[in-house]
């Protein structure tokens, strides 16, 4: 299975989300969007509370409007929140204009805050995608998918704006004491990067300044900045691995609940028909050179009376009763399937005659002794009858030899040895190593196993009939699986 015991907890909560109604997941998204929005609002605090030893780097003209901002879009989405949380919000027309504002708003705003903090690409990049992530799982990924364009448009817009001589509010600057005003000036980011480039220009070109002189101004605000973008970048970029990685667990366990589907009965939780007849190819293909091979179908004896007596809730709880006495007397090895409705296949790889027979007679008195107490009703018994077949490897080998010459002939009829001798050759001994058995050899052997469980009927039921000691009976030893049919 792919998802551990380590998984659960966390793989609960992830599949409890997806099967939310959308109004739940957009009042997440916007939980998700107020959870982002405080981290910034905190950051506007402590540079406030700060501001005395920051404001070399800071424009703090420009931190009360942006904090303001913040607080608004934080209250909004805090609303939105609040307004749709187990609101049961089946009107999709509301709901789509609830998902646009949220849209809308969350791209000017993260787009604002990303141009005013001083473009970073971690910060960007997170928010890019990340935005677009959680969008495409809590809302409608229409929706989301046009977020994430808009995003783009918008960052590449500022980006471009100092080129056509705009330009935007940034809070990020840099002190530069110039010899010759000799006072303070501030520059906005576009004129430290023109000055930061015009400085190393110099210094590669004249040698007026040296790379000391350059880190230095760098240094000034770097890391204050750096600090800044990681401290907002981070917390959603471990917050998007993390949904992540349950978007892929809840898709593995779809997967393996979908393949449990396909693959098992519903009401006896057996293999079904198919899976069952699936495993007995696969054990055919596989069983070792001196393997026989058992195969053992049971029906249950009057089940009709017992649905027409006590109702079919009582058939069904008999049916599951039945599976696990199946299940308890059988090793697993044996491939145990539900192949009717009261009628079971039990495939026993590596299982030689009279072993099948002692286990197919063990198994009859199990479930002859299986006392079924169903509340109400008074304790009663449910026998079944068996037909059981043995393909000893002997008559496996003669089978697939049977086959091969066939095939062989065949394709040397294709293949004139006189025009083409090596090619024939070469096919020959290809079919040599085949040691094929006919495609249709589990229907085969299920149809000569279901004539020894008619027989077991007409004999008078609860009873296991053996197809091989039938044969070797009517005639006189000699048995085979081609003559059956
Ligand atoms: P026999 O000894 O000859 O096998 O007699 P029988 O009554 O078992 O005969 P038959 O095979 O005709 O009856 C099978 C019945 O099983 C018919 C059907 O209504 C019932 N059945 C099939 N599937 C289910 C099921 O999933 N649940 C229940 N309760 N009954 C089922
Ligand atoms: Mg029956
Ligand atoms: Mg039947």
């Amino acid at each position: 299975m792919a998802v551990s015991i380590s998984h659960l907890g966390y793989n609960k909560i992830s599949q409890m989300i997806f099967e939310w109604q959308a109004a739940d997941r957009t009042s997440l998204m916007a939980l998700f969007i107020v959870l982002e929005v405080s981290l910034h609002w905190f950051w506007c605090l402590y540079v406030w509370w700060q501001q005395d030893a920051l404001n070399t780097y800071v424009n703090i003209h420009y931190l009360y409007p942006l904090w303001l901002g913040i607080s608004f879009v934080g209250l909004f989405f805090l609303c939105m929140v609040k307004g749709l949380f187990h609101s049961s919000n089946d009107n999709d027309i509301v709901l789509s204009r609830w998902q646009i504002a949220l849209v809308l708003v969350y791209t000017a705003y993260i787009s604002t805050v990303i141009v005013m903090i001083g473009y970073s690409s971690l910060f960007a990049g997170v928010s890019l995608v990340g935005g677009a992530m959680l969008g495409m799982m809590l809302i409608k990924r229409r929706y989301a998918w046009r977020m994430f364009w808009l995003h783009i448009i918008l960052m590449l817009l500022a980006i471009m704006s100092p080129y056509f001589g705009i330009s935007l509010p940034n809070l990020r600057q840099l002190t530069v004491i110039h010899p010759m005003l000799e006072s303070h000036n501030y520059l906005t980011y576009n004129e430290i990067m023109a000055a930061e480039n015009a400085v190393a220009a110099l210094a590669f070109e004249n040698n007026v300044l040296n790379w000391d002189s350059i880190s230095e101004l760098q240094r000034s605000s770097a890391f204050f900045w750096r600090s800044t973008h990681l401290y907002l970048a981070l917390p959603k970029a471990i917050f998007i691995v993390y949904m992540f990685r349950a978007l892929l667990l809840v898709l593995d366990d779809s997967r393996f609940e979908t393949l449990r589907h396909a693959n098992q009965d519903e009401l006896t939780q057996l293999k079904n028909r198919r899976y069952g007849l699936k495993k007995m190819k696969y054990a055919l293909a596989t069983v070792r050179e001196y393997q026989d091979l058992s195969v053992m179908l049971l029906d249950l004896d009057w089940f009709k009376q017992i649905n027409d007596n006590y109702g079919h809730d009582v058939g069904d709880q008999v049916l599951i009763e039945i599976s696990q006495t199946l299940s308890q007397s059988l090793t697993d090895e044996s491939i145990i399937s539900r192949y009717g409705g009261e009628e079971f296949l039990v495939v026993m790889p590596d299982t030689k005659h009279d072993s099948a027979m002692v286990i197919a007679e063990q198994l009859r008195l199990n479930i002859a002794e299986h006392v079924m107490k169903i509340e109400g009703l008074a304790d009663f018994n449910v026998t079944a009858s068996f037909g059981l077949y043995t393909l000893t490897h002997e008559e496996r080998d003669c089978i697939a030899q049977g086959y091969k010459t066939i095939t062989q002939q065949k394709t040397v009829a294709r293949t004139s040895p006189l025009i083409k001798p090596i090619a024939t050759q070469r096919a020959e001994s290809k079919i040599a190593s085949m040691q094929k058995l006919p495609s249709d050899i589990c229907q085969r052997l299920i149809s000569i196993a279901d004539k020894a469980l008619y027989e077991a009927k007409h004999r008078g039921r609860n009873q296991v009939v053996s197809a091989n000691e039938m044969w070797a009976e009517k005639e006189g030893g000699k048995q085979s699986l081609y003559k059956s049919r």
